[in-house]
């Protein structure tokens, strides 16, 4: 862990003592329920293996990925928690994700049968969740396929090639934790939950459903495991509830490449969309919209630079933008804020998805792969 950050042209800086706060506040709401931090897309932007590590030494029992490759870099990086992976595609022959006991996700008979098969070439046993679609409508057997699922998983754990740990399933509305949708989703799960008690699956299998959302708003979703991704990070699941007293994690800063005076009428940026009203002071940001700075941010982001509020200037381009100075000092080198917890007067990653009419959740996993990520 660095202390003192190296200099670099920009840098997302990532507060783990925040992850560590937030993972505490999120075992609390999750009451008895253990907790898998969802660490998918490198940690929500945040470094996967450093995120995963902190969440494990504040308390999180497990770690969830999306894919099955992003799970096998957690553990070869000796992450040695159980990881789950959920998105498992036709072909995929998840080998090398069984040696190394990964557990996967299956919401349909094909990807029973490959995992199985996974697992009598590895000579492992396959530890399965079986995904019910309680309404999400994305991935999991729908209530009418979900007998079918489960004799199927049954005769194959029968022949030893796989065990059932977990059932599942997504909420599709928890943002909203007024929206009836929730309860008609529990109600199915645990409908589902019924009929595998009532097929002989039941005694151990961890029931999970909830993510960030839930864990915070809706206590009767938390069942055996909750599994908070956006919240982990400090971002608000629910932003029209509140922050709920999360901490976010990252800082975006960058430091200024040139700084110019620049003539009444000059035109700044592609398209000339802005134009210096008066003699002013332009600062280069060498961040643009392949290091995930929105083009739609264009003329109406805001940054922290020079102690003050400033419109992105002009247009994003590929690899950095201008700001409008005035007539202040500013330095290249100089640090600008673009986002962060907002305890200088920065942006928080909250205005920043309001401003551009999207989600946190967005923001922080486009920050590409040219700026480090350095973790305080
Ligand atoms: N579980 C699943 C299956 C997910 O796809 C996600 C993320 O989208 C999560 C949990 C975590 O969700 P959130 O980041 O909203 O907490």
């Amino acid at each position: 862990v660095l202390t003192v950050p190296p200099v670099t042209h920009a840098q997302a800086r990532v507060d783990l003592a925040a992850v560590r706060h937030n993972v505490s506040l999120l075992a609390e709401h999750a009451g008895g329920a253990e907790l898998m931090a969802v660490v998918k897309a490198d940690g929500y932007g945040h470094g996967a293996v450093p995120v995963a590590r902190t969440c494990v030494a504040a308390g999180a029992a497990r770690i969830g990925t999306a894919l099955v490759t992003e799970a096998i870099a957690l553990r070869d990086a000796g992450i040695t928690a159980p990881i789950l992976a959920w998105i498992f595609t036709p072909g995929e022959r998840p080998d090398e994700a069984l040696r190394r006991d990964i557990e996967l996700s299956a919401g349909a008979l094909w990807a029973i049968d490959e995992i199985a098969a996974a697992a009598r070439r590895t000579g492992r046993t396959a530890k399965v969740h079986l995904k019910v679609d309680t309404g999400m409508s994305r991935a999991g057997a729908t209530l009418d396929d979900w007998p079918a699922l489960l004799q199927h998983a049954l005769a194959v754990q029968a022949e030893g090639s796989i065990e059932i740990t977990g059932i599942w399933s997504h909420l599709a509305c928890a943002d909203t934790p007024e929206n009836p949708v929730n309860e008609r989703q529990l109600a199915v799960f645990d409908q589902a939950l019924r009929i595998a008690d009532k097929a002989g699956v039941s005694s151990g299998v961890i029931r999970h459903i909830a993510n960030s959302a839930a864990t915070l708003t809706l206590p009767a979703a938390r069942y055996d495991m909750v599994r908070p991704g956006i919240a982990i990070y400090g971002l608000s699941p629910a932003p029209r509830h509140g922050d709920f007293g999360l901490r976010p994690a990252m800082t975006l800063v960058a430091r200024l490449s040139s700084v110019k005076r620049v003539a009444a009428g000059a035109g700044v940026s592609y398209g000339h969309t802005y134009v210096a009203e008066r003699a002013t002071t332009l600062g280069i940001v060498p961040l643009g919209y392949a290091d995930g700075i929105m083009r739609a941010g264009s003329n109406r982001l805001e940054v922290l630079a020079a102690g003050r509020r400033r419109r992105i200037a002009g247009r994003v381009c590929m690899d950095q933008f201008a700001i409008d100075l005035g007539d202040d000092p500013a330095e290249p080198g100089d640090e600008v804020i673009l986002f962060g917890p907002g305890d200088h007067g920065e942006p928080t990653c909250q205005e920043w998805a309001d401003q551009l009419g999207t989600i946190t959740y967005e923001i922080v996993t486009k920050i590409g792969g040219r700026v480090p990520r350095i973790h305080i």
